[in-house]
């Protein structure tokens, strides 16, 4: 088979970023957030790779952690939204999993199980309004837990907008934070990739990172350049033509040759998870050289406008993300986040491992 596209996922990349992290998160233990398939990375073979490494890994649901596990990973397994039904609450008991508790039927679940839960975290909504108990139902909740045997209880909470540290939403987290944390004597967790990486010194002996750890960089914060992207999309040319002037290309004829131009086709499509919504001059990468998107993504492919590019042929490489173009200028073009970005690639599309 001769199909070029592909995702090269860099476990080593995903390490170095680990010890970069390492260095920003000081004494903090690090937890990596290995959800929806660890952001599309692969949660087994990145488990399987990075739990020696960190404290622990986080999922968002039972599933999740249950796929783990199956594959032999032995590392603490946080589960972000805890238990969904009562069924899941034995599955964490028999897997060790620890639960994240933020309403109070979980209590109920948790109860039967409890001398086999060896951590609980407990969540309370500082302000995002996602997940969480009320702050003034926690001392109640926290001693419902005690005691039923809960031993070993820590706080969790969560931040909507943490790459901004100043504005009114985080300032008003942060405040209810240290309110609570004050009156708590336990473990404790609020920083995500965002406030890690801000570094404001939120009380927080857990960090929860997610994005960074991909080599992510942060919408509205300062590259740090220390971070490698992980994921690496690439394809080749599969065929390249003159359009004259005034000629269009694509579904629609929304690009429209503003000279005679070379255009060439690249075998990548929404249908793999290059985003349909990318606008025309989003970057993509052929044969070394930064060259603009050419008309509307199709469910296989792509055209992009190389009449600027040096020794474009069929066969040449495209690299729709990775070091250049990076995920977060991409998605810029496309109206939405890296993150969706990385996630939403499909099973046609192969994955190779690099340096694990
Ligand atoms: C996904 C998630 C994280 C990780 O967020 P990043 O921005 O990817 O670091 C942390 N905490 C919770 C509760 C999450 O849902």
């Amino acid at each position: 088979m001769s199909r070029s596209t592909r995702l090269d996922i860099d476990l080593g990349a995903i390490s170095a970023n680990i010890a970069v992290l390492r260095e920003i998160t000081v004494e903090q233990k690090l937890m990596a957030v290995v959800k929806a398939n660890a952001y599309g990375h692969g949660a087994v073979a990145v488990s399987r790779h990075i739990e020696s490494q960190v404290d622990a890994l986080a999922v968002a649901f039972t599933e999740e952690a249950v796929t783990l596990r199956e594959a032999g990973i032995a590392a603490p397994i946080l589960v972000l939204e805890g238990p969904h039904a009562a069924s899941d609450i034995a599955l964490a008991a028999k897997l060790d999993l620890w639960p994240a508790i933020h309403q109070s039927q979980q209590f109920e679940w948790c109860q039967a199980h409890i001398a086999d839960l060896s951590q609980i975290w407990i969540k309370v909504d500082t302000g995002m309004h996602r997940l969480g108990f009320e702050l003034e139902e926690l001392d109640s909740i926290r001693n419902k837990l005690s005691h039923a045997g809960g031993t070993d209880l820590t706080l969790m909470s969560h931040l909507a907008a943490a790459e901004h540290p100043d504005n009114a939403l985080t300032t008003s987290q942060a405040r209810r934070w240290s309110e609570l944390t004050q009156r708590w004597d336990g473990q404790t967790s609020l920083n995500n990739s965002a406030a890690t990486r801000s570094a404001m010194g939120y009380r927080s002996d857990w960090a929860r990172v997610g994005y960074a750890l991909y080599g992510g960089q942060i919408e509205g914060m300062a590259a740090d350049d220390r971070l490698q992207p992980a994921m690496r999309l690439t394809s080749a040319v599969i065929a390249i033509r003159q359009v004259p002037v005034g000629d269009s290309v694509g579904y629609g004829g929304r690009w429209v040759a503003q000279r005679d131009s070379l255009i060439a086709t690249v075998p990548v499509g929404y249908g793999d998870g290059y985003p349909w919504s990318a606008a025309d001059g989003t970057p993509v990468s052929v044969a070394g050289q930064l060259a603009p998107l050419a008309g509307r993504v199709s469910m296989d492919m792509i055209t992009v406008d190389v009449t600027d590019c040096a020794d474009v042929e069929v066969g040449s490489m495209a690299v729709l993300w990775g070091d250049e173009p990076h995920i977060d200028e991409v998605a810029r073009h496309c109206g939405t986040i890296g993150y969706e970005l990385m996630t939403r690639f499909t099973r046609r599309t192969p994955v190779r491992y690099l340096n694990a």
